[in-house]
């Protein structure tokens, strides 16, 4: 079970105009919708898991609902996402890695969004990170040590799958169609404890 990975949302209080933040782990999100309470006890909506996509449903500052579908790919793989209700285009705040909300919410919108362009092959990391996504849901991807806690982190050519208990490193390339079509393949990522390796290499038996 991929555990590890964290993603933030701050979204704006429409009861009391502060700015709540709101971190969870990337694979905790499910059908069951994440309900997202501010610290002044209002209820700001929810998110949860539509299929291929992730649904985000609040309110806006002056109250007003907005309903947002995020593809997976988006989701996982984008560093930070301007959120705005896609009725009235009014900010509601934002999306992505902890560590980039919270240096957007302390010092007010970048000039520039990081999206695709962090990526050597962005479609390609989409799909892998999709990939991966398919095989933790599945509980296909897990340390062999005993306490397996699989994260993730996203680099611009690369994803490596990293076990928070033992330090195991698993390397997944993400910028070839190579790539993508060879971890397409993968049934089942058992990371040996404590190493690291290439997936590459490690799938050698297997082709
Ligand atoms: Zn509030
Ligand atoms: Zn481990």
């Amino acid at each position: 079970m991929i555990v590890n990975s964290e993603r933030t949302i701050a979204l704006t209080c429409p009861a009391c105009q502060g700015i709540q933040k709101h971190t969870f782990s990337l694979f905790s999100i499910s059908h069951k919708p994440l309900q997202l309470v501010c610290s002044c006890g209002f209820s700001q909506g929810h998110l949860r898991r539509l299929n291929r996509h992730f649904e985000l449903d609040v309110l806006g500052i002056e109250g007003e609902r907005a309903r947002i579908l995020l593809p997976r790919g988006r989701f996982f793989g984008t560093p930070l996402i301007n959120l705005s209700s896609p009725l009235s285009g009014q900010s509601l705040g934002y999306l992505g890695d902890p560590a980039r909300v919270q240096e957007v919410v302390l010092d007010g919108p970048p000039e520039f969004f990081l999206e695709s362009d962090d990526f050597a092959n962005p479609d390609i990391m989409r799909k892998v990170l999709e990939i991966l996504e398919d095989l933790a849901s599945q509980d296909k991807i897990r340390c062999e040590c005993e306490h397996s806690s699989i994260g993730i982190d996203v680099y611009p050519d690369q994803v490596e799958l990293v076990c928070s208990y033992c330090g195991s490193v698993v390397k997944i390339g993400a910028s070839t169609r190579q790539h993508q079509e060879r971890l397409a393949r993968v049934a089942e990522i058992v990371m040996e404890p404590c190493t690291s390796q290439f997936l590459g290499e490690w799938l050698k038996p297997l082709t």
